[in-house]
């Protein structure tokens, strides 16, 4: 279940340092190298999963719960005013290690604006047909 090829492989199972804040079994958190905000971290997995779409259902089950308890943490102990979670999956969705993570990123008061976008315009028409759209991608 790992990828030698593979970095984030490498620093989950401990064989790439990295500034580790939590671990478990399953599970290593640790500060992203290029951080968008003081605290921002990256949950792994120890296993290789490419995305969310690869992830098995056990580890999928237990990352929100840990990514609800390292965001608690933070609150605590860096005194953010909230967190962002915010995970890419695909190239063109801004995701550049091939090794499903999720970022938690601290959010600070009087902080930079990011995780944002230009709210668009659709119609309820559209929206409608879109739904109708997706629904049948879920059969
Ligand atoms: P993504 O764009 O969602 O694939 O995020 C990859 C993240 O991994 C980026 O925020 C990088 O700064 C971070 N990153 C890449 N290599 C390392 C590393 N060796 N240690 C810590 N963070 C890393
Ligand atoms: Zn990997």
């Amino acid at each position: 279940m790992r990828d030698e090829n593979c970095i984030f492989c490498k620093i989950a199972n401990g064989e790439i340092p990295a500034a580790t804040l939590y671990e478990d079994d399953e599970f290593r958190v640790i500060l992203d190298l290029g951080p968008a905000s003081k605290g921002h971290a990256l949950i792994l997995p120890k296993n290789h999963f490419a995305d969310l779409l690869d992830l098995d259902d056990g580890v999928s089950s237990k990352v929100l719960a840990l990514a609800a308890k390292i965001g608690a943490a933070m609150k605590k102990s860096l005194g953010c005013a909230g967190f962002n979670l915010v995970q890419n999956n695909g190239e063109v969705a801004g995701q550049t290690v091939f090794h499903f993570h999720m970022h938690v990123i601290p959010r600070y008061e009087g902080g930079p604006d990011m995780v944002s976008w230009e709210p668009g315009t659709s119609s309820g028409e559209e929206l409608a047909k879109l739904a109708e759209c997706i629904k049948k991608g879920l059969q």
